[in-house]
Order: C-alpha cells, then sequence, then structure tokens
C-alpha cells in the first residue's frame, strides 16, 4: 500500500531546562555576599493546535522533525535564563493523536484546541534558590532536566459536512473545484487520489465544507486498496453523496450497480455510515450517451426513495440546484447536532504515580542490585551534577527524606551493594554508603532546645518531623522557575 499523508509519524522534541547557576555575589568590603545564582529557563513545548485554516498534514509528510528551543542557563546576580520558546504546530481539525501502539492520546476537535506533545525539561534551580537557613552558601545549582521527545503518530479524519463518495474516475475531484471556492489540483501529483480535498461552500445562508474521498473500489471495507484508510473519511461527514459514472467505459459497470457496490462497502464498514443523509448525482451528462443512460436509471434510483440530481462537471450544468439541496441537509443536520465543541486543552496525561517510588532487588552475575524506581527519585538525578560533591551530597539528602535508604535497608541492601536509580537502560548506579541517619532523632534542630518542649513520643517526634521535611520538599518540587 502507499503511503498515506493523512497519516504521519511525527518526531518531537521539547526544549531542555537551562542549567541553574553557582555563584557568589561579590561586593567591596563585603567579599562573600551570599549565593546568587539564578535558574535555568525552561524548556520550550512541543504543542499541537487546531487551525481551521490547515486541511492536511502535507507539512509534517515532508518535515517530520520538530524541536522547541531550550532553557537558557542562569547567570550571577540572580540573572534567571530565558525560557525556550514553546513550538506551537497547526493541524486540521480532526486530527487524532496516538502513540506508535496505535492507543489514542487526543482527538483535537474545534478551531484552538491543543495538545502537549512533549513537554519542555524544567530549568534547574540556581544556588541563590537552594539556599536555606542549614545551607546558606549552597556551591552547587541544580542541572536542568532534558525536555520530552519520542515519535506521535497524527491521523486526520476530515471533518467535513458532506463527503462525495463513488467509484474512481466518477468525477468527485472535478465536482468540488466547480462547487467550491477551494480549487483542489487534479491529477497532477502521485497523492491526488490518496488526499481527500477540502472545499468550502457557499449556498445562501449556508456555508459548508465538502470532502472529495479517495475512489471506493469493492472491498475497501475489507481494507482492498485504500479501504479503511479513506473510509475513516467518511466517518464523520453527515452528509453523503453518491456521484455515479454515466459515462464509464467498463463494460460491466452501470450507474445502479455502482451504487449497490458502494452501499454495501459502507454498511460493511459500519460506523452509523448507513444511516447518514444521502443523495445521488448522475455525473458526466454533458456526454450524450451519460444523458441516456441517466435518463434510463433515475426512475430506478427515484424509487429507492433517493433524490437525484444530473449534473456535468465539466459543462458546469445543475450544480446551483445541487448547492442548495446539499446546503439543505446539511443545515437541517447541524441544528438537530449540539453546536461544536468548545475549545478545550489536552494535556499529556502522567504516566505513573509521581509521590511513591519502588525498590526492587535484582542479580547481576551473582552480586545484588537494588533498583529504584520513582518518578521524583528518577528526576533528582537527573538534576544532579556528578561533579560536584556537594550536589551528590544534596541528591543523597533528598533520596534519603524520600525515605529510600529506609527502603534499601528493608530490602536487604548493606553497604558497598549496587544501587541503580533509573530505567535499566537509562540508570545511574553507585556503591551504597547509607548515611547514619541513626542518632539524629536524638538531636534537636538548631535553635530549638526540646527540653523545654512538652515531652513528645518518639514517634509522634518522627511523624512531625516527616511532616515538615515532606512540606520543604513539596514547596521545592513546586516552585516553578517561570
Ligand atoms: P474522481 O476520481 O472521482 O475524483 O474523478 P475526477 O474528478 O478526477 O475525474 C475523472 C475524469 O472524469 C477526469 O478526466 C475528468 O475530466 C472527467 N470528468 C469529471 N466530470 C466530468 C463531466 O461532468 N463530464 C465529462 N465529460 N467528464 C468529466
Ligand atoms: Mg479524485
Amino acid at each position: 500500500m502507499t503511503t498515506f499523508v493523512d497519516r504521519v509519524e511525527l518526531h518531537v522534541a521539547a526544549g531542555n531546562g537551562g542549567h541553574g547557576c553557582a555563584s557568589v555575589h561579590r561586593e567591596k568590603f563585603k567579599p562573600l555576599g551570599g549565593p546568587d545564582g539564578g535558574n535555568g529557563g525552561r524548556g520550550g513545548d512541543v504543542t499541537l493546535v487546531v487551525d481551521q485554516s490547515v486541511t492536511t498534514l502535507l507539512d509534517y509528510h515532508h518535515s517530520p522533525h520538530r524541536k522547541a528551543t531550550n532553557g537558557k542557563p542562569g547567570e550571577g546576580g540572580n540573572r534567571s535564563g530565558k525560557d525556550g520558546q514553546d513550538l506551537v504546530l497547526p493541524v486540521p481539525d480532526g486530527t487524532v493523536v496516538l502513540d506508535k501502539q496505535g492507543n489514542v492520546l487526543a482527538d483535537l476537535v474545534g478551531h484552538g484546541t491543543s495538545y502537549v506533545a512533549a513537554q519542555g525539561g524544567r530549568g534547574g534551580l540556581g544556588n541563590a534558590a537552594l539556599a536555606s537557613a542549614r545551607r546558606k552558601a549552597p556551591g552547587f545549582a541544580l542541572l536542568g532536566e532534558p525536555g520530552d521527545g519520542g515519535d506521535v503518530v497524527l491521523e486526520l479524519k476530515t471533518v467535513a459536512d458532506v463527503a462525495l463518495v463513488g467509484y474512481p474516475s466518477a468525477g468527485k475531484s472535478s465536482l468540488i473545484s466547480v462547487l467550491s471556492a477551494a480549487k483542489p489540483k487534479i491529477a497532477d501529483y502521485p497523492f491526488t487520489t490518496l488526499v481527500p480535498n477540502l472545499g468550502v461552500v457557499t449556498a445562501g445562508a449556508t456555508v459548508y465544507t465538502i470532502a472529495d474521498v479517495p475512489g471506493l473500489i469493492p472491498g475497501a471495507s475489507q481494507g482492498r486498496g485504500l479501504g479503511l484508510e479513506f473510509l475513516r473519511h467518511v466517518e464523520r461527514c453527515s452528509v453523503l453523496v453518491h456521484v455515479l459514472d454515466t459515462a464509464t467505459l467498463e463494460s460491466d459497470r452501470d450507474p445502479v450497480s455502482d451504487l449497490d457496490v458502494i452501499e454495501a462497502e459502507l454498511r460493511e464498514y459500519g460506523a452509523g455510515l448507513e444511516n447518514r443523509p444521502r443523495l445521488v448525482v448522475l455525473n458526466k451528462v454533458d456526454i450524450p450517451d451519460g444523458q441516456d443512460l441517466a435518463d434510463l436509471v433515475r426512475p430506478d434510483l427515484e424509487e429507492r426513495g433517493y433524490r437525484v440530481f444530473e449534473v456535468s462537471a465539466v459543462a458546469h450544468k445543475g450544480l446551483k440546484e445541487l448547492s442548495f439541496a446539499l446546503a439543505e441537509l446539511v443545515a437541517e443536520s447541524r441544528s438537530a447536532k449540539p453546536q461544536e465543541e468548545a475549545t478545550r486543552i489536552v494535556i499529556r496525561p502522567k504516566a505513573v504515580d509521581d509521590t511513591g517510588f519502588t525498590v526492587t532487588r535484582e542479580e547481576d552475575g551473582g552480586e545484588a542490585v537494588y533498583r529504584v524506581r520513582g518518578e521524583k527519585p528518577e528526576r533528582w538525578v537527573r538534576q544532579t551534577d556528578f561533579n560536584n560533591d556537594e550536589a551528590v551530597g544534596y541528591l543523597a539528602d533528598r533520596l534519603n527524606r524520600l525515605g529510600v535508604e529506609d527502603e534499601l535497608m528493608k530490602a536487604g541492601a548493606r553497604a558497598g551493594d549496587g544501587v541503580a536509580i533509573g530505567a535499566e537502560d537509562d540508570a545511574v548506579v553507585f556503591d551504597w554508603e547509607p548515611t547514619m541517619s541513626a542518632g539524629a532523632e536524638m538531636l534537636g534542630r538548631r535553635g530549638e532546645d526540646h527540653r523545654f518542649e512538652a515531652p513528645r513520643p518518639a514517634a509522634q517526634r518522627r511523624r512531625d518531623r516527616d511532616a515538615e521535611r515532606d512540606e520543604a520538599d513539596q514547596a521545592y518540587d513546586d516552585f516553578k522557575p517561570f
């Protein structure tokens, strides 16, 4: 099967976050004025936005790699780095976003509806933001996080009011070009029969869109030829038009049997297509034989309940009647349906629970490795500059506060065992040196003397302390350097 333009694989990369800056303020007579390293800027997102003036995915077919810009690093003097620019990719109304496994991520309907396909990385905090009462002058900053990246598949089910269906060469493309202001190219580039053309028709007070659906052939609903690829286009249209060729040179075809074949395909496909209001167009009546055949089959078609229009796309005959009849059907179907959905924003769903983490024991050639998985620990590792001991110490503190050390201990880890944080192909591995957290229990916080406080049971003290720590940690995680 030929590549189909309205299904593209798009490779998106959001911008990386800029690194935080570690810097110390210097002034005459005030040699150590405190940390003043600014935060890194956020990486730009890649966002898909429905734009009604866009009708195909052709642009992405030609250039499928798209990247947003990175955030700038922070600087001394408390200067934050600039955020990266979001990359906004316009897509046609009705674009469905899927992952490579075929799961639907978003269904973009309605002008302005948007979807964040790749989220920019957070900027790293500078040492000014990392300073606290306990850590007055941090000699490190956090690294910016890499932006999301990956592949998404875009599929377009054209959202048109009217779909023209019929055998190849029945005259669908010609009809749309004469009915509408849009002039689709006919047969001069290889995608002609594959790309549905979209036209805008004005008939009286009604403006509607009309889609030229690539040729139907017997067996399409079973996937023959372009089969299901194009039947997807018809699905959302509210009115169907059978374009029947009265001048075909194929001896085993005539308008009535052509209609039967197409109807059978629509029924087979299901999706409610069989219930759409429809009418019949007998095209090419400018040809004398065509007119004769039209006269012959017309009563038969009318007997089946169809409204029949004799037209010629070439001689511009019968077009006005047809376009007004369609406008009427479209208006009816619109008033029966609720108005267009309001603009929605679809945010990429978070894949995992982002508060917890897991520790699992694995064997690696006889040696025990403890693997830690979880959004927070993995993010913290990405933010750590492993060339800086203080930064590594800060990471150890954060992991400890989250309870990673306790869990490692419970899982049986001992000093010197390997600990891997992250997925198999993307983990940071180190030998575990447990920090001595026992004993810390005995010490009060600086500036407090717990002898003056009412005695609290140890368990209560521990809970209180944990609550305080969680709060500090949450404050960090909520911190967005915009
Ligand atoms: P589609 O495959 O259904 O889109 O058909 P096209 O619009 O590409 O038309 C197929 C061929 O039929 C082209 O050569 C057209 O010029 C021709 N054609 C379309 N409409 C008419 C018509 O009303 N009269 C005549 N004589 N030829 C037509
Ligand atoms: Mg065509």
